[in-house]
């Protein structure tokens, strides 16, 4: 029964799960609280009170147990909502209980729910501090009286039964001598039963290694085992449509860290093997330039590219830019997006065949599969979060030998992100953004000051700059947002009437034709305001826009801001991000307003992001299924990472099919964790 119970409700089926049931933390059972100090800040406590009274109240789904101890400080109410009758007959009024569990308050008492309660027997004196294991329990397995303790029961038995030969090493015995870690054996009973804090976190320490060690040695298992065995083509050479562009019509001279990704990707391109490379940029580092210059690099090999950007306007914007870059060159360039004529649609098709088309951006309509190629070579993916694993995978069944890979992210992610989520593919930074470049000033404004925000503005289109304002968009509530663009495309309206000034508005709920044409005009300085929701996030690049104004800036999250902030300050003047919030934003929503202010940095907002929300919620990564670690946090167990990262690529370059018998018991231990998991490899 109980077995049933901890299967169904902890997922606990065997001996080995019981003891990866890790403690929540541990408590010291000698240390007692008082009644008295309990206030909105006590989490958990203990105490010791003398039962006065208990009856069940409340009727149907409201029946429960509450019972009153006392102290000499002062009255707690004990509430069972579950498992109440059976409680109740154990309960014997005047006795002393000891009673553990987290505190809260009803009707201004201080109040456990279902805590753990036993009759209290009086410690030893000088007895010696027991580090007692509080297990995650549920509710149901509670009030079956199987609560944190009972657990802790059974597991301690379990430990006694075990010897350190069937809790075997999986790690290499070098590692465990060179970096002084606990055995496995150790590690386990030091988790569940610290004889000391130090041995708790020596046990912690090598678990944490253990988990980060082996997810990276998975990933460099893909890496390394891919470089080896996958073919790749060759770009050998850097032709004349590479050197005739470079020199007679690049509009500027490359950035640094432009030139070192575009020598990687060199590198990586001319081994025959595939290249995968993460491409990480700041919002303007220019990332699209290098994206070309690989094409061109393409070409001079004799192969096609294709670049896929996340929605229709930035495909269409980069295929406007590039066309308008390429227009004295012999290579032919194609827009293929959803919204393209069937007659359009078929030229193009017959052309990528044919290979009389060299380029193609588009969509995902790119990777539909009556599109085929005649030389795919090299598939760049822009923005690159919002293209799913198994889209990507779809392109490299466009070519008899896969095309080599160049993804390029939308926002930068942490570091030790982009190890573990990421860490099969190699990796560049473009840390560095075009000289000339002053930085954006970010300023919060309450709704309020509209009017001055406004006045603002005016002068800067006076000037001769354009603005945006952008509005959220929150998919659940659609049509509420949708009002609210067309109130503020009114309202902004009222302030910058027609004909002096001219407004262009582009949503999502707009076909895309008409997106398109309202996108152009601003773009051409047509109109110099444009009014927009998030469709405008990602890529879009108007260098002559100098203001961004973003409304109810509470509702929107850090790297969205960064992306919004990103499209100004793409040209040579002045710029200002201005953010209005109404009066009651969170306090997260207030730092991240603060942080946005501080800081122009996108590597410093990534970080910041992950540590306000966590590795989880991180976009892009929440299906990877790499972050899925027990007690290790990329957040703050960096350095174990780091450790974890370096030790597992000297290894698999060292032995790069796990043969060496020093490394047989890592090999097993992960076959046998693959058929537990039906782990799917992460690409
Ligand atoms: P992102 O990395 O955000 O995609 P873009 O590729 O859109 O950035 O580039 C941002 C702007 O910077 C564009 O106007 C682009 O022409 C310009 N740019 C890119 N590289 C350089 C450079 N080396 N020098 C000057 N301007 C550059
Ligand atoms: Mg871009």
């Amino acid at each position: 029964m109980r077995a049933d119970l901890l299967k169904k409700e902890l997922e606990i089926f065997t001996f080995g799960d019981l003891l990866n049931h890790f403690p929540l933390r541990h408590i010291d059972k000698t240390k007692i609280g008082l009644i008295g100090e309990v206030n909105g800040f006590t989490d958990y406590i203990q105490v010791v009170g003398r039962l006065m009274h208990y009856e069940m109240v409340g009727v149907g789904r409201a029946k429960r147990l509450v019972a009153q101890i006392k102290d000499k400080t002062g009255m707690m109410e004990l509430t069972w909502f579950q498992g109440g009758s059976w409680m109740e007959k154990n309960l014997h009024i005047g006795s002393d209980y000891l009673v553990f569990g987290k505190t809260g308050f009803f009707n201004n008492k201080p109040q456990i729910v279902h805590p753990e309660i036993e009759v209290f027997v009086p410690a030893k004196a000088g007895g010696k501090a027991f580090l007692e294991p509080v297990y995650p329990s549920t509710e149901k397995l509670k009030a079956r009286a199987l609560n944190g303790r009972q657990l802790a029961k059974l597991t301690q038995t379990l430990l006694t039964l075990l010897q350190p030969k069937d809790i075997p090493e999986n790690l290499p015995d070098h590692l465990i001598k060179s970096l002084k870690l606990f055995s496995r054996y150790e590690a386990f009973a030091g988790i569940h039963f610290p004889t000391s804090e130090m041995v708790y976190s020596k046990a912690l320490e090598r678990l944490k290694f253990e988990e980060f060690f082996v997810a990276q040695i998975r990933l460099q298992l893909v890496r390394v085992q891919r470089n080896v065995v996958s073919r790749g083509v060759v770009f050998g050479k850097v032709g004349p449509h590479f050197t005739d562009f470079y020199n007679n019509y690049l509009p500027f001279t490359l950035t640094g860290a432009q030139k070192r990704v575009l020598k990687e990707i060199r590198n990586d391109t001319a081994k025959g093997r595939q290249m995968n490379r993460l491409l990480q940029g700041d919002v303007g580092s220019g990332k699209t330039m290098v994206a070309l210059l690989s094409m061109l690099l393409a070409a001079d090999n004799g192969f096609q590219s294709c670049l896929m950007a996340p929605t229709e306007i930035l495909a269409q914007q980069h295929y406007h830019g590039l066309k308008e870059l390429l227009k004295d060159m012999p290579l032919e360039i194609a827009l293929l997006t959803g919204s393209v004529k069937a007659a359009e649609r078929k030229r193009i098709l017959k052309g990528l065949i044919e290979h009389t088309i060299h380029f193609i951006v588009g969509t995902h309509a790119v990777i539909e599969e009556v599109v085929k190629f005649k030389a795919l070579g090299l598939v760049i993916v822009d923005e690159q979060h919002r293209f799913g694993v198994a889209q990507r995978a779809r392109l490299w069944e466009k070519a008899a030998i896969p095309p080599h890979v160049l993804v390029m992210t939308a926002t930068p992610i942490p570091r030790t992100l982009a190890m573990t989520a990421y860490g099969d593919l190699e990796y560049s930074i473009m840390d560095e953004l075009p000289p000339g470049r002053k930085p954006i000033t970010t300023v919060q404004r309450n709704e309020m000051a509209r009017a001055n925000v406004m006045g603002f503005v005016k002068e800067e289109i006076d000037k001769g700059r354009q603005v945006y304002f952008i509005y959220p968009l929150i998919e659940e509530s659609e049509k509420l947002s949708y009002e609210d663009l067309m109130q503020g495309y009114e309202q902004v309206k009222s302030f910058f009437p027609e004909p002096k000034y001219r407004i262009s508005m582009v949503h999502g709920k707009q076909p895309a034709e008409q997106k398109e044409t309202n996108m152009q005009r601003f773009v051409n300085g047509d109109t110099q305001i444009m009014v927009a929701t998030t469709v405008i996030e990602v890529g879009v690049n108007v260098p002559n826009a100098s203001v961004m104004v973003i409304e109810s800036a509470e509702k929107f999250g850090l790297s969205q801001l960064h992306q919004l902030r990103g499209r100004v300050g793409r040209g040579s003047e002045k710029s200002f991000c201005i953010l209005l919030t109404g009066s009651k934003a969170s306090k997260e929503a207030k730092e991240r307003i603060n942080i946005m202010c501080a800081t122009n940095d996108g590597f410093k907002i990534a970080e910041k992001d992950l540590a306000m929300r966590g590795p989880g919620e991180i976009e892009g990564t929440k299906q990877s299924g790499a972050l899925n670690f027990k007690l290790a946090s990329i957040l703050n167990d960096k350095s174990i990472l780091e450790l974890a990262k370096q030790k597992a690529v000297s290894l698999v370059e060292d032995d790069l099919y796990l043969e060496k018998p020093e490394n047989e018991p890592l090999k097993n231990f992960m076959q046998s964790q693959q058929m537990k998991n039906g782990w799917s490899k992460i690409s």
